[in-house]
């Protein structure tokens, strides 16, 4: 029997700021499973901050959502038909077909979660994507040592919070971080074990950073003004993993780059860029250490969840305007 479902489409490619009416709403007849295919209804979807950028008719290293297609993204839920032997109907499973209440797929696309160790939402934050990305940048791109002094930007996000954590479990002295408002700085220090937290809507994150270095590594998450403060507070042989640029992702226009690059040759300091999918091979070694953290209460992680498909556009915007603590997520 047919499974009425709905999905969010991209209406339009927008410029700077998207608004809701890039966005369409349809619904779709899925059919049952063939051979080979799951039947999935999806319980939470992932928001994330790449997703702008697919919205761009950009080369990239993934390519842009198609216009008049579903968004995709990642997305748990419960399989509800089945067409595979090796996927059940009520399993729990993790696949890229979000921004949809249900999701025909093969089965080979999904991976089945033990929700005995951690809720299912935990695979989209900090047992997931997000949090893969912060240990890969912190171990493989940064080569964190013991003893560094860490500053992270958008310290109270998915990646961010991660970034913090897990630098402290893997020796690192000082954990700078910065977010945007007051109860995220809060909760970093209070509840994260951050050393320093800086609200960088409260003054220029260049000075408020002044007196917390040398930093030998700064994961960024931001740029703009926050790469540029951080070379400015860089140790000499510091290492920057450039992980984001959340700051410019709705620009319309190009943003100036930092006025201090001078810095990198007296310095001798060096940045990488990295996607975290180019690094799949770490993620069992990374499941094996974050399971243990979050399981002995290393790594905490908090959620952030907005109610229904028809207000997923409103927590993608949300995201971009730091509505978020945590993962942002949509609950379907
Ligand atoms: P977050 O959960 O960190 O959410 C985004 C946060 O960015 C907001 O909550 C907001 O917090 C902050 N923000 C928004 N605008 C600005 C601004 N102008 N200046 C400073 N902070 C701002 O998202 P994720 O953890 O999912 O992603 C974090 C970064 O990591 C992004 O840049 C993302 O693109 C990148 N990323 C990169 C990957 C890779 O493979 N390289 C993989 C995954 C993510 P606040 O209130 O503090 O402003």
């Amino acid at each position: 029997m047919p499974t009425t479902a709905r999905e969010i489409h991209l209406a339009s490619r927008p410029q700077g700021w998207p608004t809701p009416d890039d966005f369409r709403t349809v619904e779709v007849q899925l059919p049952d499973p063939a051979a080979g295919q799951v039947l999935v209804r999806n319980t939470f979807m992932s928001v994330d901050p790449y997703m702008r950028g697919r919205m761009n008719d950009v080369k990239s290293y993934v390519p842009p959502f198609a216009l008049d297609a579903p968004l995709d993204g990642g997305a748990v839920g419960e399989v509800v038909a089945t067409g595979s032997d090796d996927v059940a109907v009520g399993d729990t499973v993790l696949h890229q077909a979000g921004r949809r209440t249900h999701a025909l797929l093969p089965a080979s696309a999904v991976r089945r979660l033990d929700v005995s160790r951690a809720p299912a939402t935990a695979y989209l934050g900090a047992l997931g994507m997000p949090g893969l990305t912060a240990y890969v940048g912190l171990t493989r791109i940064a080569e964190l040592r013991e003893g560094d002094t860490v500053f992270v930007s958008g310290a109270a996000g998915a990646v961010g919070s991660a970034v913090g954590q897990i630098a402290r479990q893997l020796g690192a002295a000082k954990v700078i971080g910065s977010a945007g408002t007051a109860e995220k700085c809060a909760w970093l220090t209070d509840e994260l074990g951050f050393d320093v937290a800086l609200n960088y809507k409260d003054s220029p994150i260049g000075r408020q950073l002044r007196g917390h270095g040398p930093v030998d590594v700064y994961f960024d998450n931001v740029g703009g003004d926050h790469l540029e403060a951080a070379i400015f507070a860089m140790a000499d042989f510091g290492r920057i993993a450039a992980c984001g640029a959340i700051a410019d992702y709705n620009a319309d226009a190009p943003v100036p780059g930092p006025r201090n690059m001078m810095m990198f040759v007296s310095k001798r300091l060096t940045l990488r860029g990295f996607i975290v999918t180019d690094h799949a091979d770490a993620a069992g070694e990374f499941y094996r250490r974050a399971g243990a953290w979050v399981a002995d209460g290393s790594l905490k992680y908090q959620e952030t969840v907005v109610d229904g498909l028809d207000h997923a556009v409103d927590a993608f915007l949300g995201l971009h305007r730091g509505d978020n603590t945590g993962k942002m997520l949509v609950r379907l």
